[in-house]
């Protein structure tokens, strides 16, 4: 089969399109055919190398797809060759106390799967194995380029404002990358909620997309001072809920904008890990900071339901042919996108 393979870290120059074996399905694993696999911003973390973070080499990046199920495992049942799914991402091993109790990020051997897992094991490649648990059936109104968009993005937005800051109605939220993956999903999610999204951006464009999309506000950072408006829309009293996965350079930003007693969640460090906090505001302003990273199964599935209701729509910046990642990585890097960059593989 083919597959956008790497064998050392780098820029987009070492992922390479080349020949793999197909994968065979273990008893309590399915194979399915790639229709379409998503983009993330942790297939660009895994091909530049992490600090302390073992990539295995060589690696096939993609933690998301939607796929048509092609080979079920001998101890499998429910699912069967044909069925139409979707992927969730993280894997774990679903009998531990951390896992038996919806905590399945906590399990010692938690990994996002086409990130932490290898070698050779994501969704940029025309098959892909998965424990039978890490397959979902795909949102019937959406096309396999739609789906493929999703999980790893919603999933994430869905447990930081909805299981961990607890988004409640009226509520200001401040989404730094309004119209990035994270950023068009945060901005339903808090429509859904009744609460009042500002998207932040850094082009007319995008403020068109994400005021479109639902955004109450939009911030044009490259414009405007986002700490002067968020004052300006909230009379001065600042947001109940940060959305933050940008890091080092808004993370003081975020903390000022915050109003007393606001929260602060966060998946992320786009930017750069060394954020600095003044933690004369956390105490004082008595702040929540709240740490978030993916999410259960069962969370992807209650916001997937709301997909097939129609109230969360795929945002879809470009479909590309899968020899094309570097292409959608380097608008990823570039900030270029507005939504998500989706791969299909030759024959799907
Ligand atoms: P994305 O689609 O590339 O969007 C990121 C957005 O961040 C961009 O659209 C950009 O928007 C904004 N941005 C970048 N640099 C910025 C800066 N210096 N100041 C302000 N805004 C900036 O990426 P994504 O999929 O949303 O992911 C975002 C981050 O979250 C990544 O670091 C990713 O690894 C992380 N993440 C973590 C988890 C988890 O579970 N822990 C899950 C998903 C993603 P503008 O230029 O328009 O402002």
């Amino acid at each position: 089969m083919k597959a956008v393979v790497f064998e050392r870290h780098g820029g987009p120059e070492v992922l390479r399109y080349t020949d793999l074996p197909e994968p065979k399905a273990g008893p309590n694993d399915v194979v399915i055919q790639v229709k379409a696999a998503g983009a993330n911003y942790n297939d660009i973390w895994a091909r530049r190398g992490l600090p302390g973070m073992q990539i295995i080499l060589p690696h096939v990046s993609g933690s998301d797809a939607a796929g048509v199920v092609v080979e079920v495992g001998s101890a499998v049942t429910g699912i069967k060759v044909g069925d139409e799914v979707v992927v969730h991402p993280s894997l774990s091993c679903r009998t531990c106390e951390m896992c038996t109790s919806g905590q399945e990020f906590f399990c010692r051997e938690f990994k996002i799967w086409g990130f932490q897992t290898g070698p050779n094991d994501g969704s940029h490649a025309q098959y892909a194995r998965l424990p039978a648990v890490n397959i979902v059936p795909k949102p019937k109104n959406l096309s396999f380029v739609e789906a493929a968009s999703l999980p790893l993005v919603l999933l994430t937005a869905w447990r930081m404002l909805v299981s961990r800051a607890r988004v409640q109605p009226g509520d200001f939220v401040l989404i730094w990358g309004g119209a990035g993956g994270l950023g068009v999903m945060a901005i339903q999610i808090c429509r859904l909620f009744g609460a009042r999204p500002i998207a932040v951006v850094s082009t007319e464009e995008k403020a068109q997309k994400v005021g479109d999309l639902g955004a109450e506000f939009v911030i044009i950072r490259t414009k405007q001072d986002v700490y002067e408006e968020v004052r300006r829309i909230t009379g001065r009293r600042g947001v109940d809920i940060v959305f933050e996965h940008v890091g080092q350079a808004t993370f003081p930003t975020s903390i000022r904008c915050l109003r007393w007693g606001g929260t602060l969640v966060t998946c992320g460090a786009t930017s750069g890990f060394e954020a600095v906090t003044d933690v004369r505001f956390l105490w004082n302003k008595q702040l929540n900071f709240l740490g978030s990273h993916m999410g259960n199964k069962a969370e992807l599935l209650q916001a997937l339901r709301w997909v097939e209701a129609g109230k969360i729509r795929p945002v879809i910046h470009t479909v590309l042919p899968l020899q094309e990642v570097p292409r959608g990585q380097e608008l990823m890097e570039k900030d270029q996108t507005i939504g998500k960059v989706v791969y299909v593989p030759d024959s799907a």
